[in-house]
């Protein structure tokens, strides 16, 4: 049997994995039997790796071993420290890919090696790298990436409609936002826009509730410890996804021994919202004008990540558009489902339609060059862009460049990839020379080819126009791929994490819950709790299985009790 190719969406709340089968891409459940794997990791003092639902909880237990929403630093220099421990944002998402990994191999009886991984279609080169080194630490191919708009518009068929249509795919997860308009055009699927806010998603809907309780009950956020700081919002959480269905919720937070109570209505949460939702607008608005499109054009609107499930926003969309958006298909589970259809079409697998699938060019790519601003007067360090961002790919342009100085021997062409107006302060992606005839400056010339290809590819192509000479050099999107070496060696260095035997996890999570509502619970309701958590911990210790079942679906069902009041 070929090795299964899945399809996989690493978000910022939630990841989850996908693989194709007869009737279609379908979810795999996780070792819980989820389908969704919350992205957050948590390593303890001895090394032991805790990931998703049990990482979770171990947010407002032990804060300083848990790491979350480090997707938004993907691609930066920025550490994390888990129980004194460093972390780059890649290799938290390795650990994540690893469980979903397993959780697959484990589901589908057979090793799993490659992968396609969704992308905000917002993210850098930079970003992409990282996305791809996470895959390869956690021993996955990837050698697709598939942005996450283009990922659901696949997911919801959009390429079977008859008619050319457009579509804006609203994707707004727990921490970023895209917006991306398609356009359906003779059987071919094109992405014409993308727009975003990387700092934009669900968990800021969250946080304006949160705001609003402390407001009501007079607290202020710094005055409350990390802990408390956890379990108010995984309140304001609950208050804001139960905020859809009614008019008002009520938050219970439990401070110094003491049970707050406070009432917020829809109404006003929405006020409080409206700042949030003036943000949405930006990309929208941003996207349409790079596409040359007004609101109107917009033929359907799907909407995508689990933050468009909040009644605010899609009563916003409404307004905004006037028309109700698309929600066929489960928010969450679109992308890694388009991952999953897009691995399958790699694989060419005959019961997947035929596709064309385009993409855009999130950012310009460029070259650095030499301005004349005014007669014999010369600036340096320009960037002369070559490829625009949201243009279509594949594409090829060229730019014609003239010589800057008199009796110039070569002309270096830097590759870089940015908006800014100053080569400086665009990514350098690498650099191309060639000799030409020297003469008066101005007089030899050269063209520049970029040609930009759907899986990231660039070829730089340089030709002296004089002489026809010419150099060619591709940079891949995986340039800085890690050498098997440097995979070799940070797996090494990782290698004192002890990643726990997935049959284990339930009773971990169980575990882990009930510690935290323990230290949630006063009295009786404590009292009770330590009695069921003592009886599994001592069945734990026997090993008995049997027991260890019996005590733990005792005190799960407690923990819904208590959930509950
Ligand atoms: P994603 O990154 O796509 O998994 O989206 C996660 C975000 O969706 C989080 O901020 C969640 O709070 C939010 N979310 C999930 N379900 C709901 C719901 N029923 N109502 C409101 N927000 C939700």
């Amino acid at each position: 049997m070929v090795d299964m190719i899945v399809g996989i969406d690493l978000g910022t709340t939630n990841s989850l994995i996908a693989y194709f089968t007869e009737e279609g891409a379908k979810i795999i459940p996780n070792r819980l039997g989820k389908m969704l794997t919350p992205s957050v990791v948590s390593v303890d003092g001895e090394g032991n790796v805790y990931v998703g639902e049990t990482a979770r909880e171990r947010m407002s237990l032990y804060p300083d071993t848990v790491a979350q929403t480090f997707k938004r630093s993907m691609g930066t220099e920025r550490q994390y420290v888990l129980s004194g421990k460093h972390f780059k944002p890649e290799e938290l998402s390795s650990l994540v890919l690893r469980a979903l990994k397993e959780d697959a191999e484990s589901y589908l009886g057979e090793e799993v090696t490659e992968a396609v991984i969704s992308v905000p279609a917002y993210f850098d080169d930079k970003r992409r790298k990282a996305t791809r080194r996470a895959g390869e630490l956690a021993g996955l191919k990837v050698e697709r990436m598939i942005s996450e708009p283009t990922a659901a518009a696949v997911a919801y068929g959009l390429y079977d409609k008859e008619q050319d249509t457009r579509f804006l795919v609203f994707d707004l997860g727990g921490g970023t936002f895209d917006v991306s308009i398609l356009e359906l055009y003779h059987n071919i699927l094109e992405v014409r826009a993308v727009a975003g806010d990387n700092y934009l998603g669900g968990e800021d809907f969250t946080e304006v509730m949160a705001k609003l309780f402390l407001q009501k009950a007079k607290l202020q956020l710094q005055n409350l410890s990390e802990k408390e700081q956890a379990r108010l919002f995984r309140e304001a959480e609950k208050a804001k996804c139960a905020i859809n269905d009614t008019d008002k919720v009520t938050i219970r937070f439990l401070y110094k021994e003491e049970i707050l109570e406070q009432m917020i209505t829809y109404k006003e949460y929405e006020e409080n919202c409206e700042e949030l939702l003036m943000k949405i607008r930006e990309p929208v608005k941003r996207s349409l004008a790079d596409a040359g499109l007004k609101l109107s054009d917009i033929d359907e609107v799907l909407l995508i990540g689990g933050a468009t499930r909040l009644s605010i926003v899609r009563d916003f969309l409404i307004r905004l558009f006037r028309k109700f958006p698309d929600t066929r298909m489960n928010p969450d589970e679109a992308v890694a489902l388009g991952a999953a259809i897009q691995a399958a079409m790699k694989e060419r697998r005959e019961e997947v339609k035929e596709v064309i699938l385009t993409d855009v060019c999130s950012f310009t790519l460029g070259t650095e060059v030499v301005v004349e601003y005014e007669e014999g007067r010369y600036e340096e360090g320009r960037f002369c862009p070559i490829i625009e961002r949201n243009t279509v790919i594949p594409a090829s342009h060229t730019e014609r460049l003239y010589t800057a100085r008199d009796n110039q021997a070569r002309v270096r062409v830097r590759v870089l990839q940015g908006e800014s107006r100053f080569a400086r302060n665009n990514l350098f992606l690498g650099e191309l020379e060639i000799e030409i005839p020297k003469g008066p400056r101005g007089q030899e010339s050269v063209d520049v080819t970029y040609t930009y290809d759907i899986n990231s590819l660039l070829e730089v192509e340089v030709t002296v126009v004089s002489t026809g000479e010419s150099r060619k050099m591709v940079i891949k999107g995986q340039d800085n791929q890690m050498t098997d070496e440097e995979i070799g060696k940070r797996m090494e260095e990782l290698a004192y994490l002890k990643i726990q035997p997935r049959d284990y996890e339930e009773n971990r999570l169980v575990l882990t819950r009930a510690e935290r509502m323990y230290e949630e619970s006063l009295g009786e309701r404590r009292k009770r709790l330590d009695r069921y958590i003592t009886a599994f911990e001592a069945a734990l210790k026997k090993g008995e299985h049997d027991e260890i079942r019996d005590t733990r679906e005792a005190l799960s069902e407690v923990l819904e009790d208590e959930e509950e009041i």
